[in-house]
C-alpha cells in the first residue's frame, strides 16, 4: 500500500516513519511512503504557494494552482489514488475509517498549512475530508501521520504478532482490559492474581470484568449504548 504526503515539510513526516514497527514495514515493502511538495508545481518565480485571502481576513491561504498543477499530476500517475484532505472541522477520524482505508491501495494526504487551503482545491480533488479533533493545529502533517500510522497498522502484515489487534480498543465495544507487565510485585503495587495462576478460562472472565470497569470509567456513553444493543439482539 502507497501513502503520499502532499506536504510543504517533508522532514517533519519522514522522521515518524523512519522508527519501530512501520519502518520494518517499508523495509519489508508492506507500505510505501511518497512525498509531493505543492512547491515544486508552483508557476510563481518565487515558488510562492500562498497569498492573502480574497474578501480580507487575517493571514495566508494556499493558493489553489500549486496543488491543482500538483493533485493532477497526482492523479494522472494513479488514477486510483484516495485523495484525503486534513481540516479540523471535518468529520472525526477513527478506527472504523482506519479498517475501511486500510483496504485502499494508494491514499494522498494533503496538508494545509497558515490559514488553510483554497477551498475550490478541496472542492475539486477532495474524496474524503478528516479532523482528528477539536482544536488548531499548526499543519496537516501532524494529522496525517496520525492517520497514516492507524491505517499502517491494519494492513495485512504490518503488525508481527496479528492478534494484537483484535483485542485493542475501538476493535470491540469495550476497551482493552489494563495491561501489566513484570515483576507482579513492584513496590508492593500487585497484579490481578488471577493472572498468574495460568486458568485461561477464569482469566479472560477477570479480563472482560476489568475491560467494563474501564469502559465504564473512560467511556460510559458508549458502555451504555453497547448494552442496549446487546440487550436488544437478545
Ligand atoms: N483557519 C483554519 C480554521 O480555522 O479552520 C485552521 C487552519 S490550521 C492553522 C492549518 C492547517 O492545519 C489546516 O489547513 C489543516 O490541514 C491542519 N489542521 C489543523 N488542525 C487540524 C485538525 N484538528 N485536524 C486536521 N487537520 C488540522
Amino acid at each position: 500500500m502507497t501513502f503520499t504526503f502532499v506536504t510543504l515539510f517533508q522532514s517533519i513526516v519522514e522522521g515518524y516513519f523512519s522508527d519501530s514497527i512501520l519502518n520494518r514495514a517499508i523495509e519489508k515493502d508492506i507500505i510505501e511512503l511518497s512525498y509531493l511538495n505543492p512547491r515544486d508545481y508552483s508557476s510563481n518565480k518565487h515558488n510562492k504557494v500562498d497569498d492573502t485571502a480574497v474578501g480580507g481576513g487575517a493571514g495566508m491561504v494556499m493558493n489553489p494552482q500549486p496543488l491543482y498543477d500538483c493533485l493532477a499530476d497526482l492523479k494522472n500517475k494513479d488514477e486510483n489514488v484516495h485523495i484525503v484532505f486534513l481540516t479540523p472541522v471535518a468529520k472525526q477520524f477513527n478506527q472504523n475509517d482506519a479498517k475501511r482505508l486500510a483496504k485502499k491501495s494508494h491514499i494522498a494526504f494533503v496538508s494545509g498549512r497558515y490559514e488553510g487551503i483554497d477551498e475550490r482545491v478541496i472542492e475539486k480533488y477532495a474524496d474524503e475530508v478528516f479532523s482528528i479533533g477539536d482544536y488548531i493545529l499548526t499543519g496537516g502533517e501532524l494529522p496525517s501521520m496520525v492517520m497514516c500510522d492507524a491505517i499502517s497498522r491494519n494492513v495485512d502484515g504490518v503488525l508481527g504478532n496479528s492478534e494484537s489487534l483484535d483485542i485493542e480498543s475501538f476493535e470491540t465495544p469495550l476497551l482493552e482490559a489494563p495491561s501489566f507487565s513484570k515483576p507482579a510485585n513492584y513496590e508492593n503495587n500487585f497484579v490481578p492474581k488471577e493472572y498468574l495462576k495460568g486458568n485461561h478460562s477464569k482469566i479472560r472472565s477477570l479480563k472482560i470484568a476489568l475491560s467494563e470497569c474501564k469502559s465504564k470509567f473512560f467511556r460510559p456513553e458508549q458502555l451504555k449504548k453497547h448494552i442496549i444493543r446487546t440487550s436488544y439482539e437478545k
